[in-house]
């Protein structure tokens, strides 16, 4: 029987071998590996997610600049 450490995340005891000590706010805490990666992830692909939606809104916005230059110029003649 491995010895159990309970996990303040998952509020459930892990064997010792799936613990890591985590620092929280209240102190070190034993916090279980996979919730310290799942919570790692998440983080990531939200990094994820908002880089990608500034290339969106980037891409979105040049192209509109870039319609208003084309009006500009049809309207004087120069397309
Ligand atoms: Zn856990």
């Amino acid at each position: 029987m491995p010895e159990m450490k309970f996990c303040y995340c998952c509020r459930v005891h892990h064997p010792l071998d799936q613990m890591r000590l985590f620092p929280t706010r209240q102190g070190v805490r034993w916090r279980c590996v996979r919730s310290i990666e799942a919570a790692v992830r998440s983080r990531l692909e939200r990094d994820a997610f908002g880089h990608q939606q500034t290339l969106i809104n980037r891409d979105a916005a040049s192209r509109a600049a870039e319609f208003a230059q084309r009006l500009r110029n049809y309207a004087t003649g120069n397309a």
